[in-house]
């Protein structure tokens, strides 16, 4: 599941591809998707729309679009949900089984697909407002984490993926940040001491600027075949070893050793997600 750094080097790519850029013809294949809007009011909205801005918040995509003659911007928000994917595609060729949006730019289709459709692709920025601090942000300074921490019950590694508490942070980078403090996940939030919060945001920073600057050297140009094309995992790039090394080191490793001590890597659950740490390095 995509989380800050892979929204980030998709925004990163998207950008010049579709600054400026006009949509002709707007194409709902699954109404899902676009979210309480209707298909006649999305296309409405967005036919006739140019690009002028890309920016990530948290793990959405927020596109800037312009319509000749109106002041106020259109503003439409994505999210990839669990499997979605966003790409262009030469409007020549034949559209994925399971595109749910596409978007004809001309010679191109800007096209989101979606095998598992939880993915979004809506005029509905409401989750936004939602959302806490960018993790790597000014605004997430190791005070304001400590503050909120020290209100909650929850375990640290429920309390990260909260996306109040700071946005972008997912299932894989709260399991890896946690190893690289040296923090327990079952550790109730409020219970970490004042060096392991500073440790800990001190990880998370460090951990999701790596995984962007590693998937950044992932070419994510639509190929038509490969299955990465459009979105990259890091450290988890099936057949392309090429690209660049497994960079994960507790997350879905259960069983392997751990790359600082050798211990066995656990796997436990914590609401009902899969949590990965070294027993060891983590005690507490
Ligand atoms: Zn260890």
């Amino acid at each position: 599941m995509p989380e800050l750094p892979e929204v980030e080097v998709l925004v990163r790519h998207l950008r010049p591809l579709l600054q400026d850029r006009t949509i002709h013809r707007v194409h709902v294949l699954r109404a899902k998707v676009v979210g309480r809007a209707s298909t006649r009011t999305f296309t409405r909205a967005l036919r006739g729309a140019k690009f002028c801005g890309l920016a990530r918040r948290g793990k959405y995509l927020v596109f800037q679009l312009r319509q000749t003659g109106r002041a106020e911007p259109v503003t439409l928000v994505g999210h990839l949900g669990m499997t979605g994917r966003m790409y262009l595609l030469p409007a020549k060729a034949r559209l994925p089984k399971h595109a749910a949006v596409v978007l004809n730019l001309g010679r191109e289709n800007f096209v989101f697909e979606d095998t598992r459709y939880f993915g979004r692709f809506n005029l509905d920025g409401s989750a936004l407002a939602r959302l806490g601090p960018e993790p790597l942000g000014v605004e997430f300074t190791a005070k304001r984490f400590a503050k909120a921490l020290c209100r909650s019950q929850q375990s640290i590694k429920v309390k990260l993926l909260d996306q109040s508490l700071l946005a972008g942070v997912g299932n894989i980078y709260a399991s890896e940040a946690l190893f690289r403090a040296g923090v327990a996940p079952t550790l109730p939030a409020r219970r970490l001491t004042a060096a392991q919060v500073q440790r800990l945001w001190r990880a998370i920073r460090v951990v999701l600027r790596e995984a962007i600057a590693c998937g950044s050297t992932v070419p994510l140009n639509y190929a038509g075949r490969g299955r990465r094309d459009g979105l990259f995992y890091f450290g988890r790039a099936p057949g392309a070893p090429d690209y660049y090394e497994e960079r994960l080191r507790v997350y879905d490793r259960a069983g392997k050793p751990c790359p600082a001590c050798g211990t066995a890597i656990r796997r436990r659950v914590q609401a009902a997600r899969s949590t990965f740490y070294c027993p060891q390095c983590q005690r507490r």
